[in-house]
């Protein structure tokens, strides 16, 4: 509707504007006032319906985030609720409460792992915020993390697979390892997330020459369409397709990843070949070399 009205707008402004400059084509004067006016006139109706469509879609994506996290609030705590009053209620086997433990250990931990991310989102914003650097060993970070993504969804080596430079061949950046974590964390949960049809995933690290290691995790799943590429990146938003929303997230991921990975002086982005064919998602960071560590570490000494 608000792109609608501007384009109307902005037509008979021209309109009017272009008959006025016919009417008095022969008055020099107001010909050379006007002119610039009209076209001041059009440029503010074109931007004010810019900075409107802006607008209206920062609150809908306000709007569908605050349903998600609610969504995603509510329901490990309505679980967690319903399993500790049956076992208040009912006398129940050993095997079946150590089940319903399990359950509710599993509730809470995607509850944490909810309020963690809203928590991380709003602390990564802040620009006054410290931070503690320290030289980060990625193939660590990374080899962890696929650990306990292989754990938490009972994974094996032929779904998860991992390439990295020879052994030998450090793999460092100065960074902050809680933040790294949550970066390589979230890439690899968001390639499991959307692959519902089977799990395959790639994940490589390599180095590009002596300035970058580049961490790469691709998968097989729904894939991203080519206009959301770059947008995915954004705080809150989420592609709207159907097989995107019935899928629990928050929109937060990638920003953090994004915003992470800046802070360190580096990028990230995304590739697909196209919707339901996989997609890849790429971290580069600064490569953190061993000469420069140590004379880092006679600075910090100094
Ligand atoms: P969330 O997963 O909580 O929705 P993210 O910020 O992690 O939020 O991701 C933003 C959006 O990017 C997702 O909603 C999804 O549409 C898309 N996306 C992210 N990773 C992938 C992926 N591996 N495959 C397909 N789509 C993805």
């Amino acid at each position: 509707m608000f792109i609608v009205l501007g384009i109307c707008m902005v037509g008979v402004a021209v309109f009017l504007n272009v008959s006025w400059v016919i009417l008095n084509w022969r008055r020099l004067m107001p010909m050379l006032i006007g002119i610039p006016f009209f076209l001041l006139l059009i440029a503010g109706v074109v931007l004010n319906t810019i900075f409107l469509v802006r607008e209206v879609r920062r609150n809908e994506r306000h709007d569908s985030f605050i349903n998600a996290v609610t969504h995603e609030l509510k329901t490990p705590i309505t679980s967690i609720r319903l399993y500790l009053e049956t076992l208040e209620r009912r006398e129940l086997s050993e095997e079946k409460r150590r089940e319903f433990y399990e359950i509710m250990l599993n509730d809470s931990d995607r509850l944490l792992a909810t309020v963690e991310q809203v928590l991380k989102a709003g602390e990564v914003g802040q620009r006054t915020r410290k931070t503690v650097r320290t030289p980060v060993d990625m193939r660590e970070i990374v080899s962890e993390a696929m650990y306990r993504i292989r754990t938490l969804h009972h994974l094996t080596d032929e779904n998860l697979s991992f390439e990295q430079p020879p052994q030998g061949e450090p793999v460092m950046v100065r960074g902050d390892q809680e933040e790294l974590r949550t970066v390589v964390m979230n890439l690899l949960n968001n390639a499991v997330k959307y692959s519902p049809k089977g799990v395959e995933i790639k994940v490589s690290l390599s180095l590009e020459g002596d300035a970058w290691v580049i961490l790469s995790v691709t998968d097989k799943g729904i894939g991203i369409p080519a206009a959301h590429l770059k947008r995915i990146f954004n705080r809150f938003y989420r592609v709207p397709a159907l097989n995107v929303l019935r899928t629990k997230g928050t929109g937060l991921g990638l920003f953090l990843v994004r915003t992470i990975a800046r802070q360190h002086g580096g990028d990230a982005y995304a590739a697909s070949p196209g919707e339901g064919k996989g997609a890849t998602v790429t971290v580069q960071l600064p490569r953190m070399l061993a000469s420069k560590d140590a004379s880092h570490a006679m600075q910090e000494a100094v």
